[in-house]
């Protein structure tokens, strides 16, 4: 079959949040852009579905009436507190931030991407999966699944964990200490759900990791269970055999009693952000999960896979600018995006592993929780 080929300056592949954003960031840009998505939206994500602090103050600065129309959407359910639950069921609340709430992605996402699409200098080719990428002097190629070529002068590789583009342009390999898997899904009839609130339940033996309950508009509750892989490996433990056993747990099972799932487990991988892997080079820089940028300690990549989409559409345009595509000038993304997250995720990969080894802390710091400034500080370090 004949290849057709197009021509861009810039090429974004994914459209989940990272390339959205991306998008977005290069919409007054005066550059042509391609983004390339391998689904056709709207489509399921496995995610907790918890819009994270940041991602409304972020879109506000590329796009401010985007941030408000995402506020106003009638499928997202506001969040007020946070609870903790220590494994002998000992609750701690705290007020939260006013602009976080949940969504489920595949609203969130076809919104973003939506959104995205009213630019005129982006042109969106949905069910496009980018199969290689080649980088010259000259530029980049990418070939997809449907025989087309793309050529630019730079590609963003917003392409979520398996990242193709990381794979092919990085030595980057997984790391079982550096990544986690999680499980989740819907259930409808789940008593006892605190309006607005977002639930971390620690249990005895699912360590390191904790099971979470959050409230979606449309009264479901997204419910899932999130590990270290190496922990899972080393104690040949599934991941889908501890969400069960954590459902069956004194504090929870009288919940569950009459609850329903709706669809089914689901499940993925987190490449976390406790290692620095190198997210650029000459001509392509990588956002998102891509970037390996989830928080190694509650496990959230939405807001970084908003900010390393921006940044990257920001530093593209700057790169234009002068005309330099090169390594060294990709270089300065990567301290951007080590100045905002590496030494805070290398302190929360840390605590992590302290807490996940010491469960009993939790407990302890609820028991103190009053008394002690520290055992405040451990658990307002475990929610921010
Ligand atoms: C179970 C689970 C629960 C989670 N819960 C939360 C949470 O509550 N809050 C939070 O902040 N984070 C959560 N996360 C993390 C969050 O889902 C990710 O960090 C986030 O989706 C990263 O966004 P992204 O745009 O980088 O990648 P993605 O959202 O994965 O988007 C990548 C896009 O690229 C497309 N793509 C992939 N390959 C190709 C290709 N070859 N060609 C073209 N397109 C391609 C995909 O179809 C997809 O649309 C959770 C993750 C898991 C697994």
């Amino acid at each position: 079959m004949t290849k057709t080929s197009k021509t861009y300056d810039v090429l974004i592949v994914g459209g989940g949040p990272a390339g959205s954003c991306c998008a977005m960031a290069l919409q007054a840009s005066g550059l042509r852009v391609a983004l390339l998505e391998k689904t056709r939206f709207p489509r399921n994500k496995v995610c907790g579905d918890a819009i994270p602090l940041g991602v409304v103050r972020w879109l506000s600065r590329v796009d401010p009436d985007c941030a408000k129309a995402l506020q106003n959407l009638d499928t997202i359910a506001p969040i007020r507190t946070i609870r903790l639950v220590s494994p002998k069921g000992k609750a701690y609340d705290r007020r939260w931030y006013p602009d976080s709430f949940t969504c489920k992605r595949a609203d969130f996402d076809a919104f973003l991407l939506n959104w995205a699409a009213k630019a005129p200098n982006l042109d969106v080719f949905m069910e496009t999966a980018v199969n290689t990428v080649d980088v010259d002097a000259t530029g980049v190629a990418v070939e997809t699944d449907n025989n087309q070529v793309f050529r630019a002068k730079i590609v963003i590789g917003c392409d979520g964990s398996n990242s193709v583009i990381r794979k092919q342009l990085t030595d980057t390999r997984i790391d079982p200490a550096h990544y986690g898997v999680a499980v989740r899904a819907y259930y409808k009839h789940l008593s006892g759900l605190p309006p607005a609130t977002l639930e971390f339940h620690f249990i005895k033996g699912i360590v390191p990791g904790y099971l979470w309950i959050y409230p979606m508009h449309d009264n479901t509750a997204n419910v899932g269970l999130g590990m270290l892989s190496r922990a899972l490996i080393k104690n040949k433990s599934n991941i889908r055999d501890l969400f069960h056993m954590a459902l069956e747990s004194p504090g929870l099972r009288h919940r569950f009693a009459n609850a329903e799932m709706v669809g089914k487990l689901e499940g993925h991988s987190l490449p976390l952000g406790s290692r620095t892997i190198p997210v650029s080079g000459n001509r392509f820089m990588l956002c998102g999960d891509a970037a390996s940028l989830v928080d190694p300690l509650a496990g959230d990549g939405i807001g970084q896979a908003v900010f390393s989409g921006i940044q990257a559409g920001w530093h593209a345009q700057h790169c234009a600018e002068q005309n330099d595509f090169s390594a060294a000038m990709m270089h300065a993304y990567d301290e951007v995006l080590a100045a905002k997250y590496r030494r805070n995720f290398a302190k929360r990969y840390l605590l992590q592993r302290i807490v996940s080894a010491n469960l009993w802390l939790i407990g302890l710091s609820f028991t103190l929780f009053g008394f002690s400034a520290k055992s405040h500080l451990l658990v307002k370090r475990l929610i921010d």
